[in-house]
């Protein structure tokens, strides 16, 4: 009975009748446990961070549903965490779907850094991670560069099929979705219902495609690795990057070390003097010092010099990665943070991350 349904949000009458008036609700929502309304239902899923954490059973009934239907699968990732959002096991169930690989936060990179560049690297990266991507795109659904094109991309890729957009919490997914909705939506109410995830709790928002298709917007899956994960929400708002990043130069001699707060540790230990070009969030405080001196610092100012983290509790043990780096300009990437552009030729690096995080080299992108 109808008449009797309250929004678990607001405390409205649900209706479903009117979607100008107050309670309004898509019939197909109905069948949800917890019922709210189509406004609490916006603000739920596109204005707030959604704190849903998929239990690894959830995450595989996504992905053995997203692999037996016939769709165009769209993966989201951070541009600036590309491992920490790459959701492994993805490529083992795309069954023969393809996958349409998109980088998130272009606007973030310096004019200086080369999008095609960017664009290659991340075909290269989707491989060795075993997956073959049938296209490779970079956006910012925040400014909304790129989005009218991928959209129209979708729509040649798909071929007449479903679409799935999947990606790890954070990459912007639900940005990303709104700003489509924005360009293509005029009346967005009436575009958006919902419907279960065969076989789990989770919500999933459905946009019809204008064939009688649909797109589908997935739950965020968290992927443990990211670095998000162990600093605290505001420090996460430090360390990721708001605005076009300013690279940071520092020229070294060897045997000196920077510390990205607390996070991260990248030691010089031999070679020429070297420019070295920081490209992380402009509120990172980076900390130069002596290698022979980075240890102590470490153990002994983490949380207070060396921050964030704050509170240091949580932090897996950092992990050294040693790089010997022969051809000129290379990026040393850190998942999560950015990279160090280092600038010379027979240096001997060591990249520090919590276990776990990714760190990798690649051609330079300038
Ligand atoms: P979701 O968890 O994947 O749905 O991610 P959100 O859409 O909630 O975005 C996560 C964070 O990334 C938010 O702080 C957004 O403001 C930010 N964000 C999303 N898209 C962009 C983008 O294109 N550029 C930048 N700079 N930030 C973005």
């Amino acid at each position: 009975n109808e008449r009797d349904i309250i929004c678990a949000g607001c405390g409205v009458k649900i209706q479903t009748e009117s979607k100008e008036m107050l309670g309004y609700t898509p019939p197909s929502a109905l069948k949800r446990d917890v019922i709210i309304c189509q406004r609490c239902f916006r603000m739920q899923h596109y204005n707030e961070v959604q704190d849903v954490s998929l239990t690894d059973d959830d995450f595989l009934k996504i992905l053995h549903t997203i692999g037996e239907r016939k769709a165009l699968i769209v993966k989201l990732v951070d541009i600036f965490d590309f491992n920490g959002s790459w959701l492994p096991g993805l490529h083992r169930f795309v069954g023969g779907n393809d996958v349409l690989l998109i980088g998130n936060k272009v606007d973030l990179l310096p004019k200086s850094v080369n999008r095609n560049r960017m664009i290659n690297w991340m075909r290269k990266s989707a491989k060795d991670l075993g997956l073959k991507p049938i296209d490779v795109a970079l956006i910012s659904g925040e400014k909304g560069i790129g989005v009218k094109e991928v959209a129209s991309l979708i729509d040649r890729l798909r071929k007449g099929k479903d679409v799935y957009v999947v990606g790890a919490t954070n990459v912007g997914k639900s940005t990303f979705i709104n700003k489509m909705i924005q360009i293509f939506g005029g009346d967005e109410e009436q575009m958006i219902t919902t419907s279960h995830f065969p076989g789990t709790t989770l919500d999933m928002i459905d946009i019809p495609l204008d064939d009688g298709k649909t797109l589908y917007d997935t739950p965020g899956i968290i992927n443990h690795h990211q670095m998000a994960h162990y600093v605290a929400k505001n420090e996460l708002k430090l360390i990721t990057p708001k605005k076009e990043i300013k690279p940071k130069v520092f020229q070294l001699n060897e045997e000196q070390t920077l510390f990205f707060g607390g996070l991260a540790r990248f030691d010089f230990v031999k070679g020429e003097r070297t420019s070295f070009v920081c490209y992380v969030s402009n509120d990172l405080f980076i900390h130069r010092t002596k290698l022979e001196k980075a240890d102590e610092l470490y153990e002994k100012r983490l949380g207070d010099v060396l921050t964030p983290p704050e509170d240091p509790q949580h932090l897996p043990s950092l992990v050294k990665h040693e790089f010997t780096i022969r051809v000129q300009k290379v990026d040393v990437v850190i998942s999560g943070l950015g990279w160090v552009t280092v600038n010379g030729t027979n240096v001997k690096v060591c990249a520090y991350a919590p276990e776990g995080v990714g760190v990798s080299i690649r051609e330079s992108l300038i």
